[in-house]
């Protein structure tokens, strides 16, 4: 019983915060260095429909890292009553130009849009978040051409901190054509024992609680807790999710709430993955936060994979 506790306590203390801001900055700037060396300058075009906030954010952050790194970017912000013809039109004109390298629609888009229709209609070779069918494809037979860009980030983060990855026992919690399944592909790729769990998954934590490498992309504030995960895991958190409630940022925060508190005073809420950090830091051996995670390299790799299509559509 000690022991246990003692072991409780230095996995407590020694749990690793896998910060990605100096990995993401790397990633940018090394796309920065080679598009100042003379490569014709890549082109992005973002396409958003609607007016959901979250979406607002996150385009405007892609946007600002493609300036950052000389990527020109345009940013199609079209109305809520857009239909699915005139999106595929946009699309059609997109693909046709020359100096457009990468297409990104920014989901999820409104419910009466074909998203599946949209997404078929990029030109796979400008398709740089990598969820065309033809790179979909590509990755499960392990000849991927453009991985999608949260993935891809997860695996240079676990790459540049030295984790191994073949022959360990990872889970994914999730199985969405963005994250989860994706992620299942990369890891067994490189040789991972690969377990992926969904909602009707029957008991999640005695899944879970066998790997040593637990990638969790639900979209469920703070669902896996200290039950979820085994000792000395690395545990790598995608959820970002919005939180208000004191109670409940009490619950997830711990000894960091009082600040979490003072952001949701601020701005209304705080942000949290789908991971319970403060569980999660009695019984991981590292976590990625949230903040300052998975979701900043999700946009360095889209800088990446625009500077990729660049150089592939030139060859
Ligand atoms: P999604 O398309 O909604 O998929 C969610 C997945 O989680 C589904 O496969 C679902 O199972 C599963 N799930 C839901 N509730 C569950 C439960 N109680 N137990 C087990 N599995 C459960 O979500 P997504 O697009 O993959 O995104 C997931 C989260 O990651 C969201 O919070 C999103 O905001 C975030 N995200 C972050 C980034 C980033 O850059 N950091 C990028 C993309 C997404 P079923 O298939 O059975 O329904």
């Amino acid at each position: 019983m000690l022991v246990c506790a003692l072991c409780a306590f230095f996995v407590a203390t020694f749990m690793i915060k896998l910060e990605a801001a100096e990995l993401a900055a790397k990633i940018k700037e090394a796309v920065k260095t080679e598009i100042e060396r003379g490569i014709r300058r890549p082109g992005l075009a973002a396409v958003r429909v609607g007016d959901d906030p979250a979406s607002a954010v996150y385009v405007r952050n892609k946007i600002q890292a493609c300036e950052a790194v000389g990527i020109r970017s345009e940013h199609h912000a079209l109305p809520e009553s857009t239909s699915t013809a005139e999106l595929l039109e946009l699309i059609a004109t997109l693909n046709a130009r020359d100096d457009v390298d990468g297409i990104l629609t920014q989901l999820p888009l409104p419910a009466h849009v074909n998203e599946t229709a949209i997404i078929e209609a990029i030109d796979p070779a400008k398709d740089v978040d990598g969820f065309h069918p033809f790179n979909a494809g590509r990755l499960a037979m392990g000849r991927p051409v453009f991985v999608p860009c949260t993935p891809a980030g997860i695996m240079e983060l676990l790459d540049d901190r030295g984790i191994e990855i073949r022959g360990t026992n990872a889970c994914v919690v999730g199985r969405s054509q963005i994250v989860g399944r994706p992620m299942a592909q990369l890891l067994l790729q490189r040789d991972a024992t690969v377990t992926i769990c969904h909602s009707r998954t029957r008991d999640l934590a005695a899944v879970t609680r066998t790997a040593d490498l637990l990638v969790v992309a639900i979209g469920r504030a703070g669902l896996i807790g200290r039950e979820h995960i085994k000792p000395g895991a690395i545990v790598i958190d995608v959820g970002m999710n919005r939180v208000s409630d004191p109670d409940e940022v009490r619950s997830l925060f711990g000894a960091e709430a009082e600040r979490r508190l003072e952001i949701v005073a601020k701005r209304g809420a705080t942000l949290v993955g789908d991971v319970n950090p403060s569980e999660a830091a009695e019984v991981a051996g590292m976590l990625t936060p949230v903040p300052g995670g998975v979701g900043l390299l999700t946009v360095a790799m889209l800088m990446k994979n625009t500077l990729k299509a660049a150089r592939l559509r030139r060859q």
